[in-house]
């Protein structure tokens, strides 16, 4: 099978098996900045991790008004249980005002905007704008992205440090109107079945294509 097919395959099962993926970062729909502040905590953190955060952080802190009137001191007392919580309650406060200033507030609808703002690489960009706009502009490449996509022999690359080189490859071979699906999906299966220690290949929906599969 060549990799566009192993691709379409992999998300027709995927699909089926992950029917409502999203991101399990919690958020108000009405309030989409707390997606891109979730999203910020999120890097070298659990998803759950996070969620525990805001949750106490999202009843106060709901506007980039919120966020960029608060201050340090007020912001660090919710966001001190998340690893690099100084750094990234510094980058909260500054992309919260760049928003402001650049963007009058509004989140921006394309990459090349959303990379302009403190604490937002391409992977977080990707997430903000499938999440948010139900936009797939680029496929999300976070480890489990980069490991379970490695396995399956659609791109040649196994370090996350590689994740624009993978967007590239995976893009030309994912369908674009599949980004989101594919990016969802992927995550969800290598967090609880393409695990990085063990891999779940005799309960894998994608064992009998998978070129990795019992052989790990
Ligand atoms: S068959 Fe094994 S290695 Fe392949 S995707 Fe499934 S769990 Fe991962």
């Amino acid at each position: 099978m060549n990799k566009k097919n192993l691709a379409a395959e992999v998300v027709k099962i995927l699909k089926a098996k992950y029917p409502n993926a999203k991101a399990e970062l919690n958020w108000d729909k009405e309030f989409p900045y707390q997606l891109v502040v979730a999203v910020m905590l999120s890097a070298q953190a659990t998803d759950k991790g996070v969620n525990k955060v805001t949750a106490g952080l999202f009843k106060k802190y709901k506007t980039p008004q919120d966020f960029a009137n608060s201050n340090y001191k007020d912001l660090i007392e919710y966001t001190k249980s998340i690893n690099y919580y100084k750094t990234k309650t510094e980058r909260i406060l500054k992309n919260a005002g760049q928003l402001l200033e650049m963007f009058n507030g509004q989140i921006p609808k394309e990459i090349k905007d959303l990379i302009k703002l403190a604490g937002v690489g391409r992977k977080s960009a990707n997430v903000i704008l499938q999440e948010i706009y139900g936009i797939g502009e680029g496929v999300v490449v976070d480890t489990h992205m980069t490991r379970v996509t490695h396995r399956l022999k659609l791109q040649p690359y196994s370090n996350q440090k590689d994740a624009e080189k993978i967007e590239v490859e995976l893009g030309k071979i994912v369908d674009k109107k599949s980004y989101t699906d594919f990016s969802r999906s992927i995550v969800l299966h290598g967090r609880y079945t393409c695990k990085a220690q063990k891999p779940m290949c005799p309960e894998c929906e994608l064992n009998k294509i998978c070129p990795s599969a019992f052989n790990l």
